[in-house]
């Protein structure tokens, strides 16, 4: 998934299209909500201001930090709606964007920025962070990394000021790279009848009986599923033009893959990245039962976490001999993760790819389709807990409940009587046209059904810890003033 994605050398994300185009929209191979209605992003907008409100309205030491922005869309849409409020929009100091591939990071600072304006390569007081950074058409500095690793601690400079991180992630964690299990039985050697038991014996110094030790586990366990070449391809004839290949490609069929799943003989290294939870354990014991677990996403939420919530010092700083992280102590701010996948079970066989709105199979057109897999709420959860005494998680809830809660209907029904008002259309088919889409949109995201987003995504939220005293908006709370 990680090569198939952003490999430099030709990753989905990572290459520049020739004709320009990028990979959303109705051109491109899928759409995403910020896509589909401008109310998404207006309501992602809404709801940090409702938090920065519960927080206390702190006036500087804001952050917004976006994961994976794809077209910059939703931090466009959240940007305009936040202009609004003039204290709240005062107190952002930069947004930090994380994003992988250069072509859709220039993207963004045109959405964002302008086309005009330019982006520099920015290195911090104390050297070690280096950045490219743009103004926003809100004056608001806006700041590039590759991967959170590089996101400078804090406020990005100074150090010692408290920061407000108000983090986003959507459609980001399906892109990260999972690794998936099947449980087996254990062998037939390896159990040991009661009989075998005793035979096996061994004689000890004193000539006592010694029972063998045995590493064999009669309990199932984990083999893990990993991708192999498909067997080479001998049959020449398809590449003379007469043979099946030709055929498949004239019927216009998905080619052969080249890659596929194969069930490990033994145990892998990778078996160490399943945690020790009573989840993965129970399901463990079933035979022939899979799980996918993505430790990559848990790097991602831990970092959340202790940003949010302080926490035991990261990797990166104790490898400095700080000791302290620079974020301990540090409590405020959020993260909202909006996402595709189950609200409480483990993913199972969720890999797949999408190429030109269709899902394919992700072992052809590997660097050429959106391959992705089902986001574990569940495990991001425990990951964030782990990571950061000074938080709490609320959700997943279903999209659908959270943007109805936002107001969703209200902010459609508003924006239809002002289309309607503005008369800034030459026809009436036009405004029609206009009215029909919003209407279209904005339900698009809210129901169910195999085309609605309102079921399968969930969104998920990690707040400062308080006692779980306060609800945040969407996850049962209401606004506070
Ligand atoms: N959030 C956007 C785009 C979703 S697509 C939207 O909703 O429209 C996934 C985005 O994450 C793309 O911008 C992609 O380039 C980026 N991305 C994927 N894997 C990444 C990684 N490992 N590191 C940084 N960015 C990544």
């Amino acid at each position: 998934m990680r090569q198939c994605l952003t490999n430099p050398d030709g990753g989905y994300y990572t290459t520049t299209r020739k004709d320009d185009a990028d990979q959303f929209g109705t051109e491109g191979d899928f759409i995403t909500s910020p896509e589909i209605s401008q109310i998404f992003g207006e309501l992602v907008g809404i709801w940090f201001m409702t938090e920065w409100m519960a927080q206390g309205r702190p006036s500087q030491g804001v952050q917004f930090i976006e994961m994976g922005p794809g077209r910059g869309t939703l931090m466009s849409d959240v940007l305009r709606t936040i202009g609004q409020f003039g204290t709240f929009a005062k107190s952002i100091s930069a947004v930090w964007l994380v994003e992988a591939g250069e072509g859709l990071r220039a993207k963004q600072k045109d959405v964002l920025c302008g086309e005009d304006a330019e982006m520099k390569e920015v290195r911090d007081h104390t050297g070690k962070n280096v950045w490219w950074e743009a103004t926003s058409k809100q004056g608001i500095p806006v700041r590039w990394v590759e991967d959170v690793v590089l996101l400078p601690d804090g406020t990005g400079g100074s150090g010692d000021q408290k920061t407000v991180p108000f983090i986003i992630a959507h459609e980001f964690f399906d892109a990260l790279p999972i690794h998936a299990f099947e449980s087996v039985a254990p062998k037939p050697e390896e159990v040991q009848e009661e009989g075998q038991e005793v035979q096996s014996k061994l004689l000890g110094e004193m000539g006592q009986p010694v029972p063998k030790p045995s590493t064999a586990s009669k309990l199932p366990q984990w083999r893990e599923l990993l991708v192999a070449p498909t067997k080479p391809k001998l049959d020449l004839s398809s590449q003379l033009g007469n043979g099946a290949g030709a055929a498949a490609a004239a019927a216009h069929k998905q080619p052969e893959p080249d890659f596929q799943l194969t069930l490990a003989k033994a145990s892998t290294p990778s078996s160490l990245v399943i945690p020790e939870r009573p989840r993965y354990r129970h399901l463990k014991n079933q035979v022939s039962s899979r799980v996918e677990v993505s430790p990559e996403s848990s790097r991602y939420i831990q970092e959340f976490a202790r940003r949010i919530g302080g926490g035991v010092a990261s990797n990166r700083s104790s490898k400095e001999g700080t000791g302290q992280s620079p974020l301990d102590g540090n409590n405020g701010g959020a993260a909202l993760i909006i996402d595709y996948g189950p609200l409480e079970t483990v993913p199972v066989d969720s890999l797949r790819a999408i190429r030109r709105h269709k899902i394919v199979s992700p072992f052809v057109y590997a660097g050429e389709a959106d391959v992705s897999a089902d986001v574990d709420f569940v495990a991001l959860a425990h990951a964030a807990l782990e990571a950061s005494p000074g938080i709490e998680v609320h959700g997943p809830v279903e999209q659908g409940f959270w943007l109805g809660q936002l107001g969703i209907k209200q902010r459609a029904e508003r924006l239809v009587a002002e289309l309607t008002k503005r008369g800034q259309f030459g026809s009436t088919e036009e405004l029609e046209r206009k009215k029909v889409e919003l209407e279209t949109g904005w339900k698009r995201l809210v129901e169910a059904g195999p085309k609605g987003m309102g079921k399968a995504y969930k969104v998920m939220t990690i707040v400062p810890e308080n006692g779980g005293r306060r609800r945040p908006v969407g996850f049962g709370g209401s606004v506070v003033g």
